[in-house]
This record gives C-alpha cells, sequence and structure tokens, in this order.
C-alpha cells in the first residue's frame, strides 16, 4: 500500500485546471492505486489526482462507505466533463480531504450527466442524482481548481476563515499524510 500526501487549501496545485490524460501508461495505473489506497485511509468518498499533487484529469470515486450506497461499484473517472445540469439546484452538506474537518452546506444542480473514459480509454456516460451527483460534481470541481469553500456565501466564508487558515499554515493535526508546503507537484 502507498500513501500519497494530500495536497491542502492553498496549496497551488488546487487551484490550477488539469491536465487532460492522452494516454494510461503504467505510472498512470501506478497513481490511480495509490489514490485509492490514500483515499481510503482517510476514509474519503472521492478523490482527485491534484489532491495528491499530480497534474492529470482523473478523479476516483467509492460511495460504498455511505449507509444506503453499500453496493456502489468504486469509479475510476478520465478526463471526465459534465454536459448536463438540473436546473433544479439543492443544499447538502460537503466535505473535503483537502479541506479536513470542515463542511458546509453547499448549493448544486440536483441531477447531472458525466461523460469520461475508463483506463482502456472506453468512454461512458453516466445520469446521476442524489449522493452520486454530488460527489460527481465535487470531484469534477477539483479538476477545474475549484474547493467547495468557493461555492459558498462570504459570510460563511468569513466565519470559516480563521479555521481554513489554520489548515493552510499546517497547525491543526492531521489524520493522514498531508504535503509540507503550498508548492508541492508530484513528479510523474
Ligand atoms: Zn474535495
Amino acid at each position: 500500500m502507498s500513501l500519497l500526501p494530500v495536497t491542502l487549501i492553498g496549496d497551488k496545485i488546487l487551484k490550477r485546471k488539469a491536465a487532460l490524460i492522452k494516454e494510461v501508461d503504467n505510472k498512470t495505473v501506478e497513481l490511480i492505486r495509490d489514490m485509492f489506497d490514500t483515499m481510503r485511509n482517510a476514509n474519503g468518498i472521492g478523490l482527485a489526482a491534484n489532491q495528491v499533487g499530480a497534474d492529470k484529469s482523473i478523479f476516483i470515486i467509492d460511495i460504498s462507505l455511505v449507509e444506503g450506497h453499500e453496493d456502489s461499484k468504486p469509479l475510476v473517472l478520465i478526463n471526465p466533463k459534465i454536459i448536463e445540469r438540473s436546473d433544479k439546484k439543492v443544499f447538502i452538506e460537503e466535505g473535503c480531504l483537502s479541506i479536513p474537518d470542515i463542511r458546509a452546506e453547499v448549493e448544486r444542480p440536483e441531477k447531472i450527466t458525466i461523460t469520461f473514459y475508463d483506463t482502456n480509454l472506453k468512454e461512458h456516460t453516466i445520469d446521476a442524482d442524489g449522493l452520486l451527483a454530488r460527489v460527481l460534481q465535487h470531484e469534477y470541481d477539483h479538476l477545474q481548481g475549484i474547493l467547495f469553500t468557493d461555492l459558498i456565501s462570504d459570510e460563511i466564508k468569513k466565519s470559516l476563515k480563521k479555521d481554513l487558515n489554520k489548515i493552510k499554515q499546517r497547525k491543526v493535526e492531521f489524520q493522514y499524510p498531508v504535503t509540507e508546503h503550498a508548492d508541492y507537484q508530484m513528479q510523474l
């Protein structure tokens, strides 16, 4: 098992749009395996490649940890693209491994349609609602350089500012390995 350090809010790679994948080489396969180890070790249900400092358009999800979703299969999404969003929006509480121990209600479309490639570069389309739609949008946003804290009201952002700064300065206790500085990037 290989655990990768998780990037934190304030890290530069989390603000950048991820590079598209042209081929799934051995390094990419290894990265995906290590991402699953890292996500499961941190009890996460989704993880984007830039959350381990890799500039690649990949994210993984596994919502089977969540009650009522035990039968869900883990998914690897390469070069994902949300092609449809419902007009109806809903508030759901979110957390993020890059913003440990902070949670906030975030408003997003209730349903989405997403296309992506699997590790054999075969294309797939998923129509999602509920928790699945939520996790897919959260992770997809990571690959666009967007965190859930970018989507909350100024008022809530203000109330979280102190705690977010503590995370950025690494002045809290982390339950899993994290990056040592804001410039961290994985060499691939
Ligand atoms: Zn996240």
